[in-house]
């Protein structure tokens, strides 16, 4: 398991690849499997694919709307393609290859978890009705959806968010999060990240133009650390698809120079920081990652996003009692807010408890005495409601049922 130790010393101010972390998602294991697998290509690529078999051009655009829009997973439900290019495609080797939901769990509250079977492992993808009245909610409420909601009917749902892993287990190590203990096993390819979405959505039957579908990169792993699989998958959630850039949010731990490059592309998702703590003395002891992009260069990096317009940063901050959810901290977290002056709003998170994390959550009350304290501050302040406690889909609860490959990859 990758240790506190090596993220704090490992020499990368060039980002991720600098470092050696494998970018490209495609580890020993996964690369043999990979190869054949459809989905995940851009629909150039299916098609140059396609005419290096001898098939005319369209056919790749046939084949990604099979993929992306119909959510076709097997050949005989592509019948939009020819049958003898299918048995040709299935002859060579080819799959369909989007990512299968093995498990599901329900939770009382509407939320359900997938376990989603990429390669050996699983990651997880949490489906949320109605979002979880968190900052994320309100993205993209400006897009003028709000009347063709209302009518929907039958369902019981308007939107729903969709919560989606980036990487198998994480390195960063945030000492209040379960999915740390799993340390780093593998980055997913964009083809499995944009494939956990249009998993959930079949499983949903969702029509995506009468439902309005949030994301947020919010589950297992850091996608800043797998920057170029996850923007990969951003693309091809946004052409091939087909939901809004706008409609997503990315949660990064502050992985500095990834924030930086993420401010220079030319379309983007939203971006949530996992602020976490008032200063860099609570931030280190919590988030270890603090002592290599402690929180000034982290607001600097922050700085130099080109906001759209009513585009915000969500700071996301987890409330740990007695440690980050003090009156001082709420002072100090107003503080630094306003010294930054950035266009923002904060996110708070009661801490989900997890076996032998020694933190406790704090109360109600004090979460509600944290938000006024920074509404008091003229800060846009959300209390994000915990999702699906009981089947462990809470943010940082994302770890549980990955155990048995833990052991089996040793
Ligand atoms: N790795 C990214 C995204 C996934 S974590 C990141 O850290 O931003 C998503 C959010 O869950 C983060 O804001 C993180 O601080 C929060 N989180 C992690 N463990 C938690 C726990 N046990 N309870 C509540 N929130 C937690
Ligand atoms: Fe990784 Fe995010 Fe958990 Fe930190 S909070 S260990 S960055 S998943």
């Amino acid at each position: 398991m990758p240790s506190k130790h090596q993220i704090e010393t490992d020499p990368n101010p060039a980002g991720p690849e600098a470092a050696g972390l494998d970018t490209s998602g495609q580890s020993a294991v996964a690369s043999a499997a990979a190869d054949r697998r459809l989905f995940g290509r851009t629909a150039a690529e299916l098609a140059e694919l396609l005419v290096a078999a001898g098939e005319k051009p369209y056919r790749g655009r046939q084949l990604a709307e099979a993929l992306y829009r119909q959510r076709c997973n097997d050949w005989a439900s592509m019948t939009t393609l020819p049958v003898a290019l299918r048995q040709r495609l299935a002859d060579a080797g080819w799959t369909p290859g989007r990512p299968e939901i093995a498990e599901s769990f329900r939770s009382v509250d509407g939320t359900e978890r997938y376990l989603i079977q990429t390669g050996e492992n699983t990651v997880e993808t949490v489906w949320m009705p109605e979002g979880d009245g968190g900052a994320e909610d309100s993205a993209g409420s400006d897009a003028g959806q709000a009347g063709g909601e209302s009518a929907e009917a039958g369902d019981g749902w308007k939107r729903a968010t969709i919560c989606v892993s980036s990487q198998v287990g994480c390195a960063v190590n945030c000492q209040f999060c379960l999915t740390a203990k799993l340390g780093l096993q593998r980055n997913l390819t964009a083809g499995e990240i944009a494939g956990q979405v249009v998993a959930v959505l079949e499983r949903q039957g969702v029509v995506l133009n009468r439902k309005r579908i949030n994301l947020v990169f919010m589950g297992m792993g850091e996608p800043f650390l797998n920057y170029e699989n996850f923007m990969a998958a951003v693309r091809l959630l946004r052409d091939e698809v087909g939901i809004a850039t706008q409609r997503m949010t990315v949660s990064t731990s502050g992985i500095v120079p990834a924030i930086r490059r993420f401010a220079a592309e030319e379309d983007r998702p939203r971006l949530a920081i996992s602020l976490n703590a008032p200063n860099d003395a609570i931030r280190e002891s919590v988030m270890p990652i603090n002592r290599k992009w402690p929180i000034g260069e982290l607001m600097e990096a922050v700085r130099t996003i080109p906001f759209r317009q009513r585009e915000k940063v969500t700071f996301e901050y987890v409330l740990l009692d007695g440690v980050t959810n003090r009156r001082e901290d709420a002072r100090e977290l107003a503080a630094l807010v306003a010294r930054h002056q950035l266009p923002c709003m904060v996110n708070l998170i009661a801490w989900n408890p997890g076996p032998g994390i020694a933190y406790s959550s704090p109360s109600a009350e004090s979460v509600l005495a944290f938000q006024q304290q920074l509404l008091q501050a003229g800060i846009q302040t959300y209390i994000r409601r915990p999702r699906g406690r009981d089947i462990y889909a809470a943010c940082g609860q994302l770890k549980r049922t990955t155990e048995p490959e833990l052991v089996r990859l040793g």
